[in-house]
This record gives structure tokens, sequence and C-alpha cells, in this order.
């Protein structure tokens, strides 16, 4: 069995620990036990505490029954007591999204009667998971304001273990799971009693801030993302940064962003409509150019545009016409051969067979193909095409 110093010293970094087994794994790691610890084992939704154990890494920390045990990245010698350190900023900003978390949980109950079925911690956010109905935005801020409020307040987060026969139950956000005979409560003064066996931080002040990032449905529960303390000030922080640029680029104030991309966004639409409208107007005009540049049907056409879009829209043309094959290709290798549907010539077989040779890749059916080669060996495609189709003509 190992004590578990956390418990009543989350605080504390350092300690030393007499090694009750040692394991050398196959991949090079060692697990040991200790008669004690200061290493918080992943547990009750928390990640575990990293460190170093006379110096090697700690990277796992996992609970066996009574005993804990730390996976450390290497051989750990010496003799004697081992000396263990805990990683505070790791160790502080998990009490901070633990206790956050308490204190996030019982205002979704205080102001939407919202309880949390689970919770997880992740490396980046952290989740509660709600029962009941979906919380909108307006339910997210009254939360949110109450966490705060109650971060503002500065209240003292007491924890005291007591059998179980003196825990007053009607004051318990959860029950003390089946077995425990002395409880550990954990009480944000006048706002929150819960058991629980995570390290918390010793008064709400120490929090500094809470926000919810995001909700999304899992399964019959939604899922509510926050950060809390120093990882809610980074995000502000890495918001705030990417906001700050956005608003410079687009020479508008950081609030006034959205509409500005709103706008933006609706030119763009209006742009790409125009565009597709003269496209096609200039697509009609240089089929019709090149027809009668080729003379009475039938004609076979290999055409060259810089464009795609435009190439795309003079063989949509081209189809029309009758008596006409046509291969029109575009300068990034794409190239789309139509043939008019009273002909019944196959183009789809041997402009597939032919990219393939070539490199490139393609598909279609009947009188209609499109491909896409490098457009080194566009050339060389249309040419071997038009030989191809005007063998068939004849
Ligand atoms: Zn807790």
């Amino acid at each position: 069995m190992t004590q578990k110093l956390y418990l009543d010293h989350s605080y504390e970094t350092v300690f030393e620990a007499k090694v009750i087994s040692s394991r050398q794994t196959e991949s090079g790691a060692t697990e040991i036990v200790l008669d004690r610890t200061l290493f918080y084992p992943e547990s009750g939704g928390q990640l575990p505490d990293h460190g170093t154990l006379n110096g090697v890494n700690v990277v796992d920390v996992q609970e066996n029954g009574d005993a804990v045990v730390h996976i450390a990245s290497g051989e750990v010698s010496g003799s004697g007591p081992l000396r263990g350190a805990v990683l505070w900023p790791r160790r502080f900003d998990h009490m901070q999204q633990h206790t956050g978390q308490h204190i996030l949980s019982r205002a979704f109950i205080k102001t939407d009667k919202l309880d949390t079925v689970g919770f997880h911690m992740g490396e980046e956010t952290c989740t509660i998971d709600l029962d009941g109905p979906a919380p909108d935005q307006a339910a997210i801020g009254r939360a949110e304001d109450l966490s705060n409020q109650i971060i503002n307040e500065n209240r003292p987060i007491d924890i005291t273990t007591m059998p179980i026969e003196q825990v007053d139950m009607s004051e318990l956000r959860r029950k003390v799971p089946e077995g425990v005979r002395d409880a550990r409560i954990v009480t944000v003064r006048d706002f929150d009693v819960i058991p629980c066996c995570g390290t918390h931080v010793k008064t709400t002040g120490e929090l500094g801030m809470i926000k919810v990032l995001k909700t999304e449905r899992v399964r019959n529960f939604h899922r509510v993302h926050f950060k809390v303390g120093v990882r809610a000030f980074a995000d502000y922080r890495d918001k705030h940064a990417v906001l700050q640029e956005l608003s410079q680029r687009l020479t508008t104030a950081p609030l006034d962003v959205n509409a500005k991309v709103e706008r933006l966004m609706e030119d763009a639409k209006a742009g790409d409509k125009r565009l597709k409208a003269l496209v096609q107007r200039l697509a009609a005009a240089e089929a019709q150019r090149l027809m009668t540049e080729h003379g009475a049907a039938p004609r076979v056409i290999a055409h060259r545009e810089p464009d795609a879009m435009l190439a795309r829209a003079v063989a949509t043309e081209m189809q029309k016409a009758t008596g006409t094959v046509a291969l029109i290709a575009a300068d990034d290798g794409s190239v789309v051969c139509v043939s008019s549907r009273e002909l019944g010539i196959d183009l789809a077989t041997p402009a597939s067979a032919l990219a393939g040779e070539l490199g490139g890749s393609g598909g279609g059916k009947g009188g209609f193909a499109q491909i896409k080669i490098d457009p080194s060996k566009v050339d060389t495609f249309l040419e071997r095409m038009t030989a191809d189709v005007r063998k068939r003509f004849a």
C-alpha cells in the first residue's frame, strides 16, 4: 500500500520515499511502487502528475489496488530512499482545471438545473457532460458568470475526511461511492459539496477565470468544453493574437471582423457569379470562332486555353454542335473531350487509356471524357488523340 501524500499536501512537490517494488519493463521503463508518494495517479477523470524520481522522468502514474505505480522512462538507480519531485506547473494546472470543474458543474445546477454526469480532463481542454436539455448561449453565459463570481469572491475550499456516518448526504452533489468508510469531502464554501479524491486549490481566487469554449451533443448528453486559469488565459492570448492580426489585415476593429468577413464572402460570391456569366459568354464566342476556323462538319478540333474553367465551358458549347469532336485542354493539364451525340463516337475508352499511358488519369462515358495529365504532356495527348479520332472518322 502507498501512503497518498498528495491528498493532504497538494501544494508540496518534493518528497522522499522507500521503494516497495521495482520492475524493469521490456521497453526499458521502470515501474516503481513507493511506500509514500506526492504523485497523483490518473483517476476520477484527472490526469496523472509528471516529474522525476532520482532525476529520471516519471511519465505516467497509475493506481493498482492500494498501490500507486510510477512509470519512469529509464532505470532509476541509487541506494536508500528515492527523491521524488512533482512537476509543479502541470500539477497546478490540474488543480485549477479540477477545482474549476467543481464550480462550473455546481453553477449549471444552480442556474439551469443541469446535472454533470461525466468529467474528462484532457491535455488541451476539459469537458463535462450535462444531462437534460441543451444549454443555449444564454445558459452557458449564466453558468460562466456565476462561476467567475465565485472565483472573484475568493471563497475558501475546505477538504475534510470523515467517517461516512458523519457526512450530511443531503448537501452532496454526488453520492459517496459504495464501500467507502471514510469520505473525503471537498467544499467550496456555501456553494458546492462533493466527495472527491483529486487535487484542489485552497481558495477559488487561485482559479483566475473559467471560460466555456463550445458545446456539442454526445449520445444523450451535452458536452461542455472549458478551460480554467492559466489555460484559459493562454487561450485568450492566442485567440486575441489571431483576432488582432485579422483586424489589421481587414482594416477593421476586432469586434467588427465578423461583419467584415461576411461582406467579403458576399462580394466573393457575387464575383463568382459574374465570372461564371462572363466565362459562359466568352466560351460561346470562342466555340463559334473555332468552328468557323475549322470549316464544315465533320471536324476534329484540338484546342488549348490557359484557364481550366474556360476550357470546360468551351467544350460544353462544342458538344451542342453537330458533326464535331472537340478536345479542349487547359494549362493545368486537364483536358475535356466531347463529341456530338449523333456521331456515337467512344472517346472515354481511348482517352482514359492514353491518359494512363502518359502517367495521368481520366474517366467518362461514351462521347465524353475528362482527363488530367502532367501539363508538359498535353500537346502529345492532343496530337495522338486527334490522330486516333481522325482514323475512326475516315
Ligand atoms: Zn475534486
